[in-house]
């Protein structure tokens, strides 16, 4: 039924259709399952999505009485959005069961489908970022996702004091006039606590960075969960 108009490899977003001995082929390994090449193919029914697992989502409790959920892609799997959102979904439903009023979505870098499905319907973006370069290309490019997303944002500097002649992140901060919620030191107490699986304020409560993370949290109570 292809027509052989090749629509469907111009738009696919991720690049994954390919002309290949007179046919397009879809390379499944990167498809992302988005369906674009399906809404923009001329003939019906030509391309069909077939659902395949992509990894698993699974819920466990803290020990400090908070559900997490937590994903984990299947070997050879994309990076999904998808994955991200069915998380949110069941967060969701896990909040409204357990009459839970906030969720927080630990992103992953970048500014990848994850990244958006991360962003997208966030009340507010928490921005972190270190004073290099590096850093401040990456908080500019996700800056701008959370700008199409219309989110107030904040940003947390972390290893605050690690590079102190580069003022790169606090201009920008000022430039865009995103408040700056706290500064975190760099403090070996936090790989010492990753190394002994403890979160820092735990393992090392009076470290520097502790006591920065406990002003960060105190600052989100007071200044965005009001
Ligand atoms: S469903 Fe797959 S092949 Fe089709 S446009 Fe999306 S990523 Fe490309
Ligand atoms: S858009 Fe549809 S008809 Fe056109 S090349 Fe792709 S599969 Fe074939």
């Amino acid at each position: 039924r292809c027509v052989k108009c090749g629509i469907c490899m111009e738009r696919c977003p991720y690049e994954c259709i390919k002309f290949i001995d007179g046919r397009y082929v879809v390379n499944e390994l990167t498809c992302e399952g988005c369906n674009v090449c399906r809404l923009v193919c001329p003939v019906e029914d030509t391309i069909t999505l077939e659902e395949v697992r992509s990894g698993i989502v699974r819920k466990t409790t803290t020990k400090y009485g908070f559900p997490l959920i937590s994903a984990q892609l299947d070997v050879g799997r994309p990076n999904s959005g998808k994955l991200v959102t069915e998380e949110k979904n069941w967060a969701k439903k896990i909040m409204g069961e357990e009459g839970i009023k906030h969720m927080i979505v630990d992103s992953a870098a970048g500014i990848g489908c994850q990244v958006i499905a991360s962003i997208g319907g966030a009340d507010v973006a928490l921005l972190v970022a270190e004073p290099t370069p590096a850093s401040l290309s990456d908080v500019k490019r996700v800056y701008r996702v959370v700008q199409h997303f219309r989110e107030p944002a904040y940003l947390i500097i972390n290893k605050a004091d690690f590079n102190p002649g580069f003022k790169g992140i606090h201009a920008f901060a000022e430039e865009e006039g995103i408040p700056i919620l706290g500064e975190i030191p760099y403090d070996r107490a936090i790989p010492n606590s990753m190394m002994q699986m403890k979160p820092v304020v735990e393992a090392f409560p009076d470290s520097k960075a502790s006591k920065a993370l406990k002003e960060i949290a105190k600052a989100v109570e007071e200044e965005i969960l009001r």
